[in-house]
């Protein structure tokens, strides 16, 4: 190639040059992300991260009004739906919602939860179903609806389960809710199989303690592990920085970008039933 001898600015190819500097496609582009628990802390943070690579986020939570809030913010590009991950009838019906608004889900975060403990001979049978129900079943019927729209799109997709930490290890007094957490854990493994062959994807995340902005750490959930613990609940943020290698808290972000790598074929096209902790490096006998 030979420089021209003289250059004429009319023909240079300026439209060339935009094109070269515009932004690539981004890794969402296209797809439609259902979250649940949207209108948490983790949640909020994960619907950010997906609409930050371009996908369609729809906010899912039991608190209907705060769905909207939070999927507000993404104008045409969010929609907040009702749903009660316990409820058959409400975990259907926001997905028709969803389906109807713009035609299929690629990616699915199921993420909802609460959490309560108690020593094994305090926990009450309540107490057991509560964390059983939300956890387990919830998580089984979002991702049994979200199954049957994947197969029948034939076009792959992703979900991920915001599991636990305690999946992993003992939560110190927390056996309802670590057990639960470890169902889930095995549930999205059982799935990962199931829909391996169609290119369904099913991975795990596991934070551990993440006090910021969580609705969880603003319940009696705060109390119980500081007694667990025998600290003062303001004692809890250095505790768990304390026990991490890193000497880290783990923050709602620092969990989105874990459910994002999941979310994304480039980043992950080829991990499923897989399990990503982020948890700054607990040792394994973190409960002591
Ligand atoms: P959060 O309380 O801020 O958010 C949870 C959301 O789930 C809330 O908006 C709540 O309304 C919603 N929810 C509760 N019950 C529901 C139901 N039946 N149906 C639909 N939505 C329901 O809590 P978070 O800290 O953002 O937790 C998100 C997930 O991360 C949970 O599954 C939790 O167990 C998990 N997790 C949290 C931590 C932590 O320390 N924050 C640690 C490990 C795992």
């Amino acid at each position: 190639l030979t420089a021209p001898e003289s250059f004429a600015v009319e023909y240079w190819p300026l439209e060339l040059y935009k094109l070269a500097q515009a932004p690539p496609p981004r890794e969402l582009q296209g797809k439609i992300a259902l979250v649940t628990g949207a209108a948490g802390g983790i949640g909020g943070s994960i619907l950010d991260a997906l609409a930050s690579q371009d996908a369609v986020v729809i906010a899912a939570d039991i608190d209907a009004a705060g769905a909207e809030r939070v999927a507000g913010e993404y104008g045409d590009e969010g929609l907040g739906v009702a749903m009660d991950v316990t409820s058959e009838e409400a975990v259907q019906a926001a997905y028709r919602h969803a389906v109807l608004t713009y035609g299929g889900v690629d990616v699915i975060v199921s993420n909802a939860g609460i959490a309560s403990s108690a020593p094994i001979e305090e926990t009450s049978v309540e107490m057991w179903d509560r964390n059983h129900s939300i956890l387990t079943r919830g998580y089984f019927l979002v991702a049994r609806e979200a199954f049957k729209i994947l197969r029948r799109q034939d076009n792959g997709g992703s979900v991920v389960f915001v599991a636990s930490k305690n999946a992993l290890v003992a939560g110190k007094n927390a056996a309802a809710y670590s057990s639960a957490k470890a169902a889930e854990l095995h549930l999205a493994r059982c799935l990962a199989e199931e829909g391996g062959a169609a290119g369904i994807r099913v991975n795990t995340v596991n934070p551990d303690a993440v006090l910021q902005g969580s609705r969880i750490w603003g319940s009696s959930w705060r109390e119980e592990r500081a007694a667990a613990y025998n600290i003062d609940p303001d004692q809890l943020e250095e505790h768990y920085r304390a026990r991490t290698t890193l000497k880290v808290n783990i923050l709602p972000e620092d969990i989105a970008q874990a459910v994002l790598h999941f979310a994304s074929p480039v980043r992950s096209g080829k991990s499923t039933g897989n399990v990503l902790n982020v948890d700054g490096g607990v040792p394994a006998a973190y409960s002591r």
